[in-house]
C-alpha cells in the first residue's frame, strides 16, 4: 500500500520541493511544450520536481519510458522515450540504462523486466494495474485453448506476465489486425479486450476471430449515441476513436487508431476541432506541438494510469523502491510470445 505522508516526509527532508516561479522560468524550454494545457501556476510547482527527478535520473543512469496517457508533466517533463504500449516495449530492449522507470501501468513494467532481465525496472505505484489486464488469467487462456482447439492465442500487451506466458502471440492496438492475419489457422483467439477483438475480426474477415469479454474501463464507456450527440452539437469536429472503443463507436468515428496511430493522424490532418475518444492526456500531450488544433469534448480519464505521480517518480528513484520482478520461467515464457510479435511487426514493417 502506498504510504503517501511518509513518503513525503521523505521527500521533503531530502529536496527542496518548494513552488519556485523564478525555477520555473529557467526549464522554460521544458514548459513551452506544454504551456498549452499547465499553467504557470501548476508549472512553478512541478518545477522542482522535475529538476530533481532530472537529476536523479543521471545519478542512476536511468531512462523514464511515458505512456501517451501520462499527465502533461510527466510526458513532458521527464520521460526519456514516449509512445504506445508497442514502442515503450521496443525501446525497453534498446535502451542501455541501468534502470527503467516505467510511467505508465503495471503490465507495461512487467513487459520491460520481461525483456530486459539485467536491468532494474521500477513502477511508482504498484497498484497502477488495468481493467484489461485483470479480465483474465493464464486459467482463462487454458479455457478459450479448450474450447478452441489447435487455434492460436493473440494476447493484448495489457495482460499479465502470466498470461502472456501461456499465448502464443501478443499484440498491440497498432499491430493487433497485422498479427492475427498473419497466423497461420483460420480461428484465432484473442484475449483479453472484446472490442479490440470485434474491431479487428471486421478489418480481418477472412479470419474466424473469437475473443474473451474483458474490457477497458475508459474506453467502454463511450457510446455511438454520444458520437452522434457531439457531432450533431459540434458540426466539423473530427471523431478520432481507439479500438478498445466498441464497435459501433469505431464505426461512428472518422478515424480509430492506437494512441501513436491517433497522434499521427491529427499530426498529418491537422483538423481545426478533434475531439480524441480515448483517454483524456492523449489531447494534452500533443496540444502545444498542434496549436491550430482545436481540442473539444469530453474524455474519459484512466484512474490506474492517473496514480503515477512527479512525486511517486521521485521516490522511487531515490530509494529505488517499487522493483518489479518476474518468476524466470514464467518470464522466459512471455518474452517469447511479446519477442514473437517485435519480430513480426518488423518483419510486417509496422
Ligand atoms: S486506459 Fe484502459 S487499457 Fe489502458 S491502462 Fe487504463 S484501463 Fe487499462
Amino acid at each position: 500500500m502506498f504510504d503517501l505522508p511518509a513518503q513525503r516526509a521523505h521527500l521533503a527532508e531530502k529536496f527542496d520541493l518548494t513552488p519556485s516561479p523564478e525555477l520555473a522560468a529557467s526549464m522554460s524550454d521544458i514548459y513551452a511544450r506544454m504551456s498549452r494545457v499547465v499553467s504557470p501556476a501548476d508549472w512553478a510547482i512541478y518545477a522542482p520536481y522535475v529538476k530533481a527527478i532530472n537529476d536523479l535520473k543521471a545519478e542512476r543512469n536511468a531512462v523514464i519510458l511515458g505512456h501517451n496517457y501520462m499527465t502533461p508533466e510527466i510526458y513532458h517533463g521527464i520521460s526519456d522515450f514516449v509512445g504506445d504500449s508497442l514502442q515503450l516495449a521496443i525501446k525497453a530492449t534498446e535502451v542501455e540504462a541501468d534502470v527503467i522507470v516505467q510511467c505508465g501501468v503495471h503490465f507495461m513494467a512487467e513487459t520491460s523486466k520481461i525483456l530486459s532481465p539485467e536491468k532494474t525496472v521500477l513502477m511508482p505505484d504498484m497498484e497502477a494495474g488495468c481493467s484489461l489486464a485483470e479480465s483474465i488469467t493464464a486459467e482463462g487462456i487454458a479455457e478459450m485453448r479448450r474450447r478452441y482447439p489447435g487455434a492460436p492465442v493473440v494476447s493484448y500487451v495489457n495482460t499479465t506476465a502470466e498470461v502472456k506466458a501461456a499465448s502464443d502471440i501478443c499484440c498491440t492496438s497498432s499491430n493487433a489486425a497485422q498479427i492475427v492475419a498473419a497466423m497461420d489457422s483460420n480461428t484465432v483467439i484473442m484475449t483479453p479486450d472484446q472490442y479490440l477483438a470485434q474491431n479487428v475480426a471486421r478489418d480481418v474477415p477472412q479470419k474466424n476471430v473469437v475473443w474473451w469479454e474483458g474490457s477497458c474501463i475508459v474506453h467502454e464507456q463511450y457510446t455511438a449515441q454520444d458520437l452522434r450527440d457531439f457531432r450533431e452539437w459540434n458540426p466539423g469536429t473530427r471523431l478520432i476513436a481507439h479500438p478498445e472503443c466498441p464497435p459501433d463507436v469505431v464505426a461512428e468515428a472518422d478515424f480509430s487508431g492506437s494512441t501513436s496511430g491517433i497522434i499521427k493522424y491529427v499530426t498529418d490532418e491537422q483538423p481545426e476541432k478533434a475531439m480524441l475518444i480515448t483517454e483524456c492526456s492523449m489531447a494534452s500531450n500533443i496540444a502545444d506541438a498542434l496549436p491550430q488544433v482545436d481540442f473539444v469534448g469530453p474524455c474519459n480519464m484512466c484512474p490506474y494510469m492517473k496514480k503515477i505521480t512527479l512525486e511517486k517518480v521521485l521516490y522511487a528513484l531515490d530509494t529505488m523502491t517499487g522493483q518489479v520482478e518476474v518468476d524466470p520461467d514464467v518470464a522466459e515464457k512471455a518474452r517469447l510470445s511479446v519477442q514473437r510479435m517485435i519480430d513480426l511487426s518488423r518483419k510486417l514493417g509496422i
